[in-house]
């Protein structure tokens, strides 16, 4: 996927504050964080999002949730932390590289709509 900016992190061919890095998943600084901590952690195969998870690809998908909790500590977010991927244009994705956000390091909101 030539034109994914996150498979040219994953290459190397775009600067990011690494966290984490192993043969299957890569995490690094969101580079807009809305949390002390603020990670992504990616597949380093293509996936663009949560609707292309097959049989045939989702191994890289336990093996991402082995490690959130090694990438939370690191990123200091011991204390808990929560998991996001945003799913398509009602979710905002932004970015078609299939990304869990684990944002934590402070206390918080419990509602989505805080308002509720
Ligand atoms: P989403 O809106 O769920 O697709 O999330 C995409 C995330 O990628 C956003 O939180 C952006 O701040 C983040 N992001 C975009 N480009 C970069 C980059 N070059 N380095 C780090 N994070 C990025
Ligand atoms: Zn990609």
């Amino acid at each position: 996927m030539n034109d994914c900016i996150f498979c040219k992190i994953v290459a190397g061919d775009i600067p990011s504050m690494k966290v984490y890095e192993d043969e299957y998943v890569y995490a690094f600084k969101d580079i807009n964080p809305e949390a002390p901590c603020h990670i992504l952690v990616v597949p380093k195969e293509h996936i663009a999002s949560m609707d292309d998870i097959t049989p045939e690809n989702s191994g890289v998908i336990s093996r991402i949730f082995e490690v959130i909790p090694i990438i939370a500590r690191m990123g200091g977010a011991g204390n808990g932390y929560r998991v996001i991927s945003n799913c398509g244009p009602d979710a905002g994705q932004s970015v078609f590289h299939l990304h869990f956000h684990v944002i934590g390091g402070c206390e918080l909101p419990l509602h989505v709509f805080p308002e509720k």
